[in-house]
């Protein structure tokens, strides 16, 4: 995954993904997961033991996604996933079970998209809203205009020509070299966005397309501007790549193409507040000091958020019952953290940070788990050369389960992010990605199906036994901001 600047996440990430992957190759089956002859009489033995032997770890997925379903930040089914996550807790021994609250921004809820073509074939076809911007207030009909510009300027060439269109702004097949990639950071991006959609709203365009980067009929989503109810925002949505591509074909052929269209989705009344939930086993000699494992709990609602990230969750909530179960008391305080807002931008861990400045000091590491069922290899250090001999003893246990990497790769994309900017020793799971860049992330299919239980369980026993052994070590990770380039990238047709 690549690191960008982790407030674009939510915006460009998945455009990012789209334009870097959009006729990628199916993904290699899933790799056997190493079968350890016996378990050694240490804690760590004892956890990978209970973990292989007892795991609720699938079930707990199965759980979140059949029975909740999507848990949108800002939804009445993520209340009830954190109202199930505190319970889940509890009874896993946990204690100073709790939620903190944070302002989010106007909630949004999906309504029924539809698209059917009123020329040529007249084909109805799958569209998805992009989430937080506005419907259609019912069906609209326009004809369809390709709008490949990249930036404002070469948005203009297309002035007077926009009234009443639904434009598509993808272009596949854009031969034109890649813009070159300017200074100015998340700002000056964001300010060019609204720039365009003004512009767009200006010239009275009626709503836009963009085509999934993923094959086979898979749709995808992310989100829009407006859950700042002051920031503009154009109706937007995903079609998959065999409709989109035929809507190329028919305006190629220099005919009137004209679509109806209607997207359902609708803005809460007023702003919102978002939640984080939050569980720990006090430490035993030096409960002041803290190792947090966590997961975001909130997904993407066009599957139901199985890969992206009940998973994540439920390993962090593993981490509890395994330590409940074999009765170990760590030295150092284990804090679950389960966060939300995270598909809008590490919303909820970038809150967490800022209301606990003053106590990041006593965060030993934090460790992240977000990319899906795919077994842990490692960990990211990010930068931090100087954690590097620690973290191997805390990994040293995994070894044979397949865990040794510790790349000094950083990653900006998940909920570790936020500790990491702020100097404390974070890092996200480096984790085989079985189908998640190429299936479940952000689409349709990500339903508990395409969970690899071997692989799922081994990453519960990577995240105990590494939270284990850095709970449980005198030394203290150093801590301390690196300077590091950003190296993120911003695709400039993202999709508004
Ligand atoms: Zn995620």
């Amino acid at each position: 995954m690549p690191r960008i600047p982790a407030a674009l996440f939510g915006l460009t990430l998945a455009a990012l993904l789209q334009a870097q992957s959009p006729f990628a190759a199916a993904p290699p089956a899933p790799s056997p997961v190493p079968v350890l002859k016996d378990y050694p009489d240490t804690p760590a033995g004892k956890l990978l033991r209970e973990i292989k032997e007892h795991t609720e770890v699938v079930a707990r997925v199965e759980h979140l996604c059949d029975v909740i379903g999507p848990r949108l930040t800002g939804s009445e089914q993520l209340r009830q996933a954190q109202a199930w996550a505190m319970a889940e807790m509890k009874r896993l021994g946990a204690v100073n079970v709790h939620e903190e609250a944070y302002d989010f921004g106007l909630a949004w809820t999906r309504g029924v998209d539809s698209a059917r073509l009123l020329t040529h074939n007249r084909l109805r076809f799958r569209v998805d809203q992009l989430a937080w911007t506005p419907g259609t207030k019912g069906l609209v009909k326009g004809d369809l205009l390709l709008v490949d510009a990249r930036n404002l300027e070469e948005l203009k060439a297309f002035k007077g020509q926009l009234k009443g269109r639904i434009l598509l702004r993808t272009n596949p097949d854009d031969k034109r070299p890649p813009l070159s990639r300017r200074g100015g950071g998340f700002e000056t991006y964001q300010a060019e966005q609204a720039a365009m959609t003004q512009f767009l709203l200006d010239e009275g365009a009626l709503a836009t397309l963009s085509m999934s980067g993923r094959k086979n009929g898979l749709s995808f989503t992310s989100g829009g501007a407006g859950r700042d109810p002051k920031k503009l925002a154009l109706p937007a949505a995903y079609a998959p790549q065999e409709p989109y591509r035929m809507l190329l074909r028919l305006l190629a052929r220099k005919e009137p193409v004209t679509l109806e269209l209607s997207l359902g989705g609708t803005f809460s009344a007023a702003p919102v507040q978002a939640y984080n939930v939050v569980g720990e086993i006090p430490g035993r000699e030096q409960p002041g000091e803290v190792v947090v494992v966590g997961g975001h709990l909130d997904s993407w609602d066009l599957g139901t958020g199985a890969t992206d990230n009940a998973t994540g969750s439920s390993v962090a909530l593993e981490v509890l019952r395994a330590f409940q179960a074999t009765g170990l008391k760590p030295r150092r305080t284990l804090r679950v953290i389960l966060w939300s807002g995270e598909e809008q931008g590490l919303l909820g861990s970038r809150a967490y940070v800022e209301a606990h400045k003053a106590e990041l000091d006593a965060i030993q590491a934090v460790l992240v788990d977000d990319m899906g069922t795919g077994m842990v290899q490692g960990f990211t250090l990010q930068g931090r050369e100087n954690c590097r001999r620690l973290m191997a003893q805390a990994i040293a246990p995994l070894n044979d389960l397949g865990v040794k990497e510790l790349s000094l790769r950083v990653m900006g994309s998940t909920d570790h992010a936020p500790f990491d900017r702020a100097g404390v020793p974070a890092f996200a799971a480096i984790q085989e990605p079985v189908d998640y860049f190429l299936g479940t992330h952000h689409s349709q299919m990500d339903y508990p199906d395409h969970l690899v239980p071997d692989q799922l369980v081994q990453g519960a026993q990577a995240m105990a036994v590494t939270a284990w052994e850095l709970a449980e070590m005198p030394a203290r990770l150093p801590h301390g901001r690196v300077a590091l380039p950003v190296t993120g990238a911003v695709n400039p047709s993202a999709p508004r």
